[in-house]
């Protein structure tokens, strides 16, 4: 079990309380980690996670890689993205 620790106190990562923002339209989304692990790594750092509407309009305009796509906007390097199969 993992937890963020601020001022002392425990917030535990569970299912339903992690989040992030969409690279796209910028919108708040809950994520489970366990759907953000890309061939067995878990890059919380460099991934980002489209929303479901953005992951469709992706999807439905045609991509070479429908799933992880590079992205830029914080490492260069690493930077990857994600995006629902729904
Ligand atoms: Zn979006």
């Amino acid at each position: 079990m993992f937890y963020l620790k601020h001022k002392g106190k425990k917030l535990y990562i569970e299912s339903d309380n992690v989040y992030t923002t969409c690279p796209q339209c910028g919108k708040e989304h809950a994520v489970d980690l366990n759907d953000a692990i890309i061939d067995g790594v878990l890059d919380l750092y460099g991934l980002d996670i489209f929303c479901t509407e953005c992951s469709a309009k992706r999807r439905a305009s045609g991509g070479s890689s429908p799933q992880v796509a590079a992205g830029c906007r914080n490492s260069p390097q690493t930077a990857a993205s994600w995006e629902y199969d729904a």
